[in-house]
């Protein structure tokens, strides 16, 4: 028996307007994962515990079996795992993105408005330019070295910083895709003394960011510029439950963004990496599931997540979101299922949003969300398409870590 589970990010959703009242789940069309939750077992999971932040880091976690009530210490750290640094006692870790906020420099920071919380979707080597030009840079160094803070920057928007001795007791940082439109005023760090060292960092950066060639050319183009960055998702050292330990199977994870590939090291998974896996719509969705198939060759199981559909709500991309719904049922999960059948080989395979993502407010949400759980050698005849309401109608589990127990059947 092979397992796979497939984590579409922030597909779930709410009824939109838009879309006649419906969620982009029910409007998408999915034929095939629709298939599989009318032949298997199809429920609800609340993946983010009542208390927590909702988002990618509880829900994921929760997902491979660690639950947050004993294991979150915050999202950086997990990314930091990823990029396999080690967080010493004391020392914090924090998300640096790079972002847009008002393309005005006679607006004070204080003023502007977050307007991208991924600096218009900087890929690639383009905002590690900006990171190392700025943590280079005499003036920024300066206020970096003071605060002992260095970064760890990554192809994309995503970057990590650690901050050695740093406390963080107190400390809220907002996260930046759950505040666009809002001015930088209303989400400065706060809550500790750390915080006024946090923001003096992240003015600077938009001080000195605004005018650097590349976002020169990247007006002159019509794009957003990546003129500031901002840091949330704190945290210090994570220790995560092993999970061959757990469930006795071993494992891989596809992902194409950082907080996975840290889960996965820090769960003892392996970690594949796939050319041209961006983590948004465009992504390789050819090469996931050649890896995929891969990587089961010698494991028992393997985890694919898409980045996409959440990416698209972040950025009021209702359309987006559609087609990476759309693409994730023809390009990911039906291949997948047609490769295992043809090779004869017999497989369950759990599908997800890890936590709803809304076209409302661009925010995620902690409510429920749908999962199917598909036996190939078992058809439950349920009859019911995969959406947030027929989820619903299944089975309701409380905790996300009852997942996993479910898909390798040991409860
Ligand atoms: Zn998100």
């Amino acid at each position: 028996m092979k397992y796979i589970l497939v984590i579409g990010d922030g597909m779930a959703d709410n009824p939109v307007n838009e879309l006649g009242g419906l969620t982009p789940l029910e409007a998408a069309k999915k034929p095939y994962i629709d298939m599989l939750a009318a032949q298997g077992i199809l429920g609800s999971v609340l993946t983010v515990p009542e208390g927590f932040p909702p988002g990618s880091d509880t829900a994921i976690m929760s997902i491979f079996g660690c639950d947050p009530h004993y294991c979150y210490s915050g999202r950086a750290p997990l990314e930091v795992a990823a990029q396999g640094i080690s967080l010493s006692l004391g020392d914090a870790a924090y998300r640096c993105n790079n972002v847009t906020l008002t393309d005005d420099e006679t607006v004070p920071f204080e003023n502007k408005k977050i307007v991208s919380h991924s600096g218009g979707g900087l890929c690639e080597k383009q905002g590690v330019e900006l990171v190392e030009y700025l943590f280079n840079h005499p003036e920024f160094k300066a206020l970096a070295d003071e605060a002992g803070m260095c970064v760890y920057p990554t192809d994309s928007y995503r970057h990590i910083a650690v901050q050695k001795q740093a406390d963080i007791k107190g400390l809220v940082l907002a996260p930046p895709h759950d505040h666009i439109g809002e001015t930088v005023a209303e989400n400065l760090p706060k809550g500790c003394e750390n915080a006024a060292v946090l923001t003096k960092l992240m003015k600077k950066a938009n001080e000195l960011l605004s005018n650097h060639p590349f976002n020169v050319r990247r007006r002159s183009e019509g794009k957003l510029p990546g003129n500031a960055i901002w840091f949330w998702a704190e945290g210090t050292a994570a220790k995560l439950p092993n999970f061959f330990e757990q469930y006795g199977k071993t494992g891989a994870v596809i992902s194409a963004v950082p907080l996975c590939h840290g889960i996965a090291k820090l769960t003892g998974l392996d970690v594949i990496m796939v050319e041209g896996a961006t983590g948004e719509v465009d992504t390789n969705y050819e090469g996931k599931v050649i890896s995929s198939l891969d990587a089961l060759k010698t494991r028992d199981f393997v985890a694919v997540h898409l980045e996409g559909p959440d990416e698209c709500t972040h950025c009021g991309d209702l359309k987006g979101k559609l087609q990476a719904i759309e693409w994730l049922d023809s390009r990911v999960v039906e291949p997948l299922c047609r490769a295992l059948r043809e090779k004869g080989e017999d497989f369950r395979m759990l599908i997800l949003s890890d936590h709803k993502t809304l076209t409302s407010n661009r925010q995620h949400d902690g409510d429920p969300v749908p999962y199917i759980i598909y036996d190939s050698n078992n058809n439950t005849q349920a009859g019911l398409s995969y959406s947030e309401a027929n989820g619903l109608k299944g089975r309701c589990l409380s905790a996300g870590i009852d997942l996993m127990p479910s898909l390798f059947e040991l409860n």
